[in-house]
């Protein structure tokens, strides 16, 4: 089922996946807070990534670095003069708009070919940009009191308009033309470390995890015997000062990083790119693991401009959210441009030395890079479900049952018969040991499957009269197809071990 964003952001709320950050302090843009079932969800999606690219690979190792790092990283990394967005002010509203996510088409009257003004609009996906396009030009022509066909419309973005053009674009929000000129806008957020409050201790919150692992790299190096190819793993926090958070959790100011920094031997196209197209195979393969949809993934490979400079190739793997298809994770070949410029940076050489061919060298990097919170919304957007049964409407999330924040709801029939209210706790606590899972006691049954399964439990376990009387073995109910299966009672954790670990 397509749910809207505002139906995805109340149903995240109600439910206790996500909540608006500050919301008693009326909320802060960009900030979001994980709720009970959230915060699982999240550890189970981190621990999913960790599991599949540290644990399951002899490859790959793991850190956790400082947020805060020495300021000459950035300095190094490119961050401190190229980590910036093009941003624009309306000198109306005092409001601020990326200028890249901002698009304008100019207003021509089909039967004179003049241009009679410019719309505007924020990003959309095409169809919403078109509609909301056209509505304003047509404001613009009856505000000019002109009727008349307009002309298709060609968008570009307000990086490309000229100084003239600029003058006639209204701002979005008020018609009148007051959008500054494009100007770089540094997203690193800034503090100080230290007493002194001046230049001298100013210091970032890192905006990605990745360098955290180039400026290891020669400690686990040294410290592990792990031999090239190889790579490093990192998951945590990432801030950035995003001029226009939007979309929820898509792109927020605060967020998590998966990121990995995969070490390979230098050389040309035929030494990276199979590097390169096994691990978006890999990614795409973890991706659908913890649940994605197949069909609602795609590719999006850059080329040419929509390269950066130091890059040999980026593929993103995309997801078709409410909003449009957006990028989800990016697999680049970034050669050695980072451990050389952090040599370059500290006077410390990056380098490995190869104990087969007594060569030293610069490895090159393949890096995946995925936001746990872009996950977890498109995670929540595949698994919203609509079905009916019974002639009654049923909502449900079927989360893949590892990334499940409830693994089993047990359920006992009913809660004033004592011997089978204790046959069902003795279960619960057995099976709490090993999973999260939820003791659920009041109203009729079917309420209780309907209220596991919208917060997407795959699992319902059943204690019944049978199994205290006759045959000692539950119900276990599944999820989605709501199939029964009566299992004894000491063959459930095995049963429900091999569906949720595998
Ligand atoms: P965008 O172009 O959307 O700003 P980006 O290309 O700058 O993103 P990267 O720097 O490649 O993104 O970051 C890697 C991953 O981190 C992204 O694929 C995304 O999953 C996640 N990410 C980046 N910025 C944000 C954000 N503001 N909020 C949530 N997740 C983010």
């Amino acid at each position: 089922a397509n749910l809207k964003m505002e139906e995805i952001v109340s149903l995240c709320k109600r439910r206790g996946i996500i909540f608006p950050s500050s919301e008693i302090y009326n909320g802060f843009a960009g900030f979001f807070d994980y709720g009970p079932l959230g915060s699982e969800l999240k550890r189970n999606v981190k621990d999913a990534f960790w599991k599949a690219f540290v644990h399951e690979r002899e490859d790959v190792v793991g850190i956790d670095s400082s947020i805060i790092h020495n300021p000459t990283t950035w300095k190094s990394s490119g961050h401190l003069d190229g980590f910036s967005d093009p941003m624009v002010d309306c000198r109306e509203t005092k409001l601020r708009y990326r200028a890249d996510q901002l698009y304008c088409s100019p207003v021509v009257l089909e039967e004179c070919g003049s241009t009679v003004g410019f719309v505007c609009v924020l990003e959309g996906n095409d169809e919403d940009m078109v509609k909301e396009a056209k509505a304003q030009a047509n404001r613009l022509l009856k505000e000019k009191e002109k009727k008349g066909a307009i002309q298709p419309f060609q968008f570009k973005d307000l990086t490309q308009v000229t100084e003239e053009e600029m003058a006639q674009i209204p701002s979005p929000g008020s018609n009148k033309p007051t959008l500054t000129m494009p100007r770089d806008f540094n997203l690193m957020f800034q503090t100080n470390v230290g007493a002194m409050q001046d230049a001298s201790s100013v210091a970032y919150l890192r905006p990605e995890t990745a360098q955290g692992i180039f400026i290891n790299y020669k400690n686990v190096l040294a410290s592990s015997r792990i031999k090239l190819p190889f790579g490093i793993a990192q998951i945590g926090k990432a801030f950035r000062n995003e001029i226009t958070p939007r979309n929820f959790i898509f792109r927020s100011r605060e967020f998590e990083q998966m990121e990995i920094e995969y070490f390979i031997p230098p050389g040309d196209e035929d030494v990276w790119k199979p590097y390169h197209e096994k691990w978006i195979a890999d990614s795409k393969a973890f991706l659908e693991q913890v649940g994605l949809r197949e069909e609602l993934m795609g590719y999006d490979v850059h080329e040419g401009d929509g390269l950066a400079h130091y890059a040999r190739a980026c593929t993103d793997i995309t997801f078709k959210f409410p909003f449009g298809v957006q990028e989800l994770m990016g697999i680049a070949a970034r050669g050695d441009f980072d451990l050389k410029s952090h040599s370059e940076g500290s006077g410390k050489v990056l380098d490995y030395f190869d104990e087969e061919t007594k060569e030293k060298f610069i490895p090159h990097v393949i890096e995946p890079s995925l936001g746990v919170d872009r996950l977890i919304l498109a995670l929540i957007c595949s698994a919203y479900a609509e079905d009916e049964i019974n002639g009654e409407k049923r909502s449900y999330l079927s989360f893949h049952p590892s990334i499940a924040p409830v693994k089993v709801a047990v359920l006992p029939l009913v809660k004033n018969k004592e011997p089978l209210v204790k046959a069902a706790r003795e279960l619960y606590e057995k099976l709490k040991k090993r999973w999260n899972v939820q003791w659920d006691q009041t109203g009729a049954i079917g309420r209780r499957y309907r209220r596991a399964d919208e917060v997407g439990v795959p699992f319902c376990v059943t204690v019944d009269f049978e199994t205290i009387e006759s045959d000692g073995a539950v119900t276990v109910r599944d999820r989605d197809s709501t199939e029964q299966v009566r299992i004894p009672m000491d063959e459930v954790v095995p049963y429900l071990s091999k569906m949720i670990d595998g």
